[in-house]
């Protein structure tokens, strides 16, 4: 796989692909929005075999995440509303800013709680090119370490 076939960084987050490969899926269910099936995950990526839930309670991390992408969102909603609509002290349109932001963050949690799991996996699982022959990232009980795992495949 020569590099310039690497799948842009930013974009394959975006689109919840695994970290490793950049290719495979990293949810079960396409729609977000399918509420039953928000967090559900094959195992392991389908392309790579890279194994997503990395430990037991791997994903408890992933609150700190979602709590700065809800941040962020409502920052950008707040400088949008200010350019596109204006902020006044005379009127209630600060009121309305804050209504709509709580609907659209609540509308868009399922969103946010699927992009925390793939922005933390990507703290600790790099694109690997060569993912076809060597071995995926998983994490070792005995010495509270991430290391690559020799398969002996
Ligand atoms: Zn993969």
């Amino acid at each position: 796989m020569s590099a310039e076939n690497k799948p842009n960084y930013f974009w394959s987050i975006l689109t919840f692909k695994c970290p490793r490969c950049r290719r495979g899926d990293m949810f079960s269910n396409k729609n977000p929005w399918h509420l039953k099936e928000i967090v559900k995950m094959p195992e392991k990526c389908a392309e790579c075999g890279q194994p997503f839930e990395l430990e037991v309670g791997f994903w408890y991390g992933t609150g700190y995440v979602s709590y700065a992408l809800t941040f962020a969102m409502s920052v950008a909603t707040f400088v949008a509303w200010w350019v596109l609509i204006g902020m006044s002290t005379e009127d209630n349109r600060f009121f309305w800013w804050m209504g709509l932001n709580a609907i659209f963050l609540i509308v868009m949690q399922p969103w946010i709680m699927r992009l925390s799991r793939v922005v933390y996996l990507y703290f600790f699982v790099g694109y690997d090119s060569n993912y076809k022959q060597t071995d995926v990232k998983t994490f070792d009980y005995q010495t509270k370490d991430y290391y690559k795992k020799d398969t002996g495949q």
